[in-house]
């Protein structure tokens, strides 16, 4: 069955999983090494996690990009998918358009590029059109000052899939997968929540909310809507959640009742985070629109840092965009508090007690877990504490959140063959 994607384009997938074919193909290209982020970009491409994009943009698009927000042929795109090398590598090496070179992850070969483009680009423009902001303390900045200063464009090939360790493996869909998946479960209807975070109430309210404005208009008689937790699995900060921990507390929300099997699944997506707002918020749109869902929610300061954006200015980008240039649709949220006069975790836009509303705080529930106390299970479900005590051990090295020795010694996510 084909299968539509972003800009209502077919999705492929651009993988060749024939060990001696692919020997064959490689033999004699040049060997490229690339960065932990080109090496998770280029397993998105490949499996359509960007589509319809094949590879990395060239400059044309680029600036498209930059400056409509959309590709050159006029698909809404929010965010540069690059390639950055060092000048001198591309020099010393030769490299020249038309020529196919081996992307190297690790040591170990990952993907075919057909190299279309080499060029430059002014970076304090890219960051300008999409951080909105130059300003060098703003990450997403700091990430585009660190990229090297030439970039190779070109369609991607995967030559060696990637081999998700546990606990990741469980909750590793592609676009077809994840398609497959949906329609096993008989969803007509689904909404992403895209998270970085162990759930607190306030985020399982966020997506029983969600789940009602999706399932609203749905008949009665069969659960035909869900929930797809999208965690963001990318470069970690001391002090963030181990990912171990997010994947598995997101899934004992499930395992120990709170939302049923037949409603909801957890899993992820290789993205490292611009902090770009209401422009990544709707790359995170693209994403999910790839990977079956037709619904997104956007909670507060979606992808925002800072005080770069309003806090609901990635609610309000999606207002502006031309008619059915994305076939997933924005579900936008206020916030969930808990009202000790309700009684209860309530919404922003019904509570009025609002000189007595409690606001979640992540950081405070952070402190609280961090002194290993269990918060009471009205804002932490007990359940998804004891997971976060376990992962801590298992896989922490005492701790929940990423301390120097967990950046320094973690399971890789993924594993690559060594094509012998
Ligand atoms: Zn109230």
């Amino acid at each position: 069955m084909t299968q539509i994607g972003h800009g209502g384009k077919t999705i492929s997938e651009r993988v060749i999983t024939d060990v001696a074919q692919v020997k064959k193909r490689i033999g004699g290209l040049l060997q490229l090494p690339i960065s932990g982020r080109a090496a998770r970009e280029s397993i998105d491409i490949a499996y359509g996690f960007f589509s319809p994009l094949k590879g990395f943009m060239g400059k044309a698009d680029v600036e498209s990009v930059c400056e409509n927000m959309t590709t050159q042929d006029g698909t809404l795109w929010p965010i540069p998918i690059v390639l950055d090398v060092e000048s001198s590598v591309v020099k010393d090496a030769g490299l020249k358009s038309g020529q196919s070179i081996v992307l190297t992850f690790q040591h170990v070969p990952l993907a075919i590029m057909d190299i279309s483009e080499i060029y430059s680009l002014d970076k304090m423009q890219l960051q300008q059109s999409v951080f909105g902001t130059t300003d060098a303390k703003h990450p997403g900045v700091i990430m585009y000052n660190k990229l090297n200063d030439t970039f190779l464009a070109g369609e991607i090939t995967l030559i060696n899939s990637p081999v998700f360790q546990p606990p990741y493996g469980q909750f590793w869909y592609t676009p077809l997968t994840m398609r497959e998946k949906m329609a096993e479960k008989g969803w007509k209807r689904s909404v992403a929540h895209q998270t970085r975070n162990v759930p607190h109430s306030g985020h399982e309210w966020l997506m029983k909310g969600a789940w009602f404005s999706t399932h609203g208009e749905m008949p009665v008689e069969k659960l035909e809507s869900g929930i797809v937790v999208s965690a963001i699995i990318g470069p970690k900060r001391a002090g963030d959640y181990i990912d171990e921990a997010i994947l598995i507390g997101q899934q004992t929300l499930q395992d120990a009742g709170y939302f049923r099997p037949a409603t909801h699944l957890v899993s992820f997506v290789m993205w490292d985070m611009r902090y770009a707002g209401p422009r990544e918020a709707i790359l995170h749109a693209i994403i999910r629109e790839n990977l079956g869902c037709t619904h997104h929610m956007f909670g507060r300061d979606h992808a925002g840092v800072g005080t770069y954006y309003g806090p609901y200015d990635a609610h309000r980008i999606f207002d502006g965009l031309p008619e059915n240039s994305l076939r997933i649709k924005p579900v936008r949220v206020l916030e969930w508090w808990y009202c000790p006069v309700c009684g209860e975790v309530t919404y922003s836009g019904l509570c009025g007690h609002d000189d007595k509303k409690q606001p979640f705080s992540g950081t405070l529930i952070r402190s609280i877990i961090q002194d290993k106390v269990k918060p009471t299970r009205l804002i932490f479900r007990p359940e998804v504490f004891d997971s976060l005590m376990r992962c801590a051990d298992e896989y922490g090295f005492g701790s929940p959140f990423c301390n120097e020795t967990y950046l320094e010694k973690r399971q890789p996510v993924f594993t690559l063959s060594t094509l012998d």
